[in-house]
């Protein structure tokens, strides 16, 4: 490496034993070159470590595979500091302890486990992260680490409609104005909004996210109007919204490839279709849902029917950190075991959704890819000696093997830095507020 901090920090290129395009068959002694403007402007193969030690600029990584970003479609990285605090609760349960605790956090406490979260995703490799942010720090701290993102502000309610719409709309407009960064809506899920709201959301054209078919105990709300969310949303003075059917078929004709619906453990053949005809994107969450106990998405019945997959780390509440690579994981254990398949799901298939297919779902195509033109969004990722690096790649790389991660060409993540110790530090007092017990 030669050159000075500033030049460490904006590459010319990246060399390493292996490169993923992940739409291309992975690259043998890969030099990536980057652009001023932040894009990947070469992917040469064959090119010797000698050979890239000698051009100026070029920062070797011996021992590492060069990967596109990943791409987390759906998570919540303002609850980081709530990662391993409880377990062994049912859904609903698990919700009513999650909002006790969080009604402990003063703004500060907020801000700082939203920081976590962004250097947790820094450092794992995630160089795009679409957000559900109930306080909307999720933005400050996306912008403030250098991460790409889309963020939607959480809205809930059964009532006084348009007045929520108003409210978010205006809320949105205070937050950071980045070049990396856009906004969306998310209404939360529906045992919690409204039918019109959600129509309400469509109807301001902006980009929305959303919780659907995640539990028993939505669907008991769903068909019944009972069960454990009810009695929470009641004690709680909330009415219970009406659904009269599948939302996903009362909503069929507002979604689209602009939606994000995370989970869908529990949807029907009939939702499946209405998801792969309207082309809404389906953010698969195996870690949050086997955790909760709330199923197993059926991963093949959706590839089946060419819905638009994509993968998300959800909330460090109910999910764990951050890691991709731990999801991707999860995700290839759960279904290979269920489908009895050691072929099925690829780890290729799987490194595709959490990259390019997630960029897709965001409507980027320059990103989730290493080729030429696309966006410098690239992580190195120390790996053993393979000669299926894609495998390894999956089975074995974590946030601790990440040794940096690049976003439009400028190096965010190191990791001789200390900047996510510093963040913990940061986020030390939320933590102890969330661990205080909680009264049943
Ligand atoms: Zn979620």
């Amino acid at each position: 490496m030669t050159g000075g901090a500033d030049e460490a920090d904006r590459p010319s290129g990246w060399w390493a034993p292996w490169a993923l395009p992940v739409l291309h068959a992975p690259v043998r002694d890969a030099l990536v070159r980057f652009g001023p403007d932040g894009t990947i402007t070469e992917v040469r193969e064959r090119v010797s470590r000698e050979q890239a030690c000698a051009m100026p600029g070029v920062e070797v990584f011996d021992d590492a595979v060069l990967a596109p970003g990943f791409v987390n479609v759906h998570a919540h990285i303002e609850y980081a500091a709530y990662d391993a605090l409880v377990d062994g609760l049912r859904f609903a349960d698990w919700i009513g302890d999650h909002i006790q605790r969080k009604r402990r956090l003063a703004p500060e406490h907020m801000r700082a486990s939203a920081l976590l979260g962004a250097w947790e995703a820094a450092a794992g490799g995630i160089t795009t992260v679409a957000d559900a942010s109930f306080s909307g720090d999720a933005a400050h701290a996306v912008a403030e680490v250098g991460l790409r993102g889309r963020v939607y502000l959480e809205i809930f309610g059964t009532e006084k409609e348009e007045q929520q719409i108003a409210g978010v709309l205006g809320r949105i407009a205070e937050l950071p104005d980045a070049p990396l960064l856009d906004y969306g809506i998310s209404p939360h899920a529906p045992y919690t909004v409204s039918e019109r709201l959600y129509r309400l959301v469509a109807g301001t054209g902006l980009p929305w996210m959303t919780h659907l078919l995640e539990s028993e105990d939505e669907l008991r709300v769903l068909r019944a109007g009972a069960g454990p969310l009810v009695q929470g949303l009641e004690a709680r003075g909330l009415p219970v919204p009406r659904w009269g059917g599948s939302p996903v078929e009362r909503l069929a004709d507002v979604l689209g490839p602009h939606v994000v619906a995370a989970h869908l453990v529990h949807a029907t053949a009939g939702d499946i279709e209405v998801l792969a005809t309207t082309g809404t994107v389906v953010a698969h969450c195996p870690r949050s849902n086997a955790r909760l106990g709330c199923g197993v998405m059926d991963l093949a019945a959706f590839e089946r029917a060419g819905v638009h997959l994509a993968v998300g780390t959800d909330s460090p509440s109910s999910a764990g950190p951050l890691d991709m690579f731990d999801e991707l994981r999860t995700a290839l254990q759960l279904h290979r075991a269920y489908s009895r398949d050691a072929e099925w799901p690829t780890a290729a298939r799987l490194l595709e959704l959490a990259t390019v297919d997630g960029a897709r779902a965001l409507g980027r195509d320059d990103l989730g890819v290493i080729s030429v033109g696309a966006a410098a969004d690239v992580v190195a990722c120390a790996i053993p000696a393979t000669s299926d690096p894609t495998a390894t790649y999956l089975l074995s790389g974590s946030p601790q093997a990440v040794r940096a991660t690049l976003v439009g060409g400028r190096v965010v993540w190191r990791s001789d830095r200390n900047a996510l110790q510093a963040a913990r530090a940061r986020a030390a007092e939320a933590r102890q507020l969330l661990a205080l017990p909680v009264r049943t």
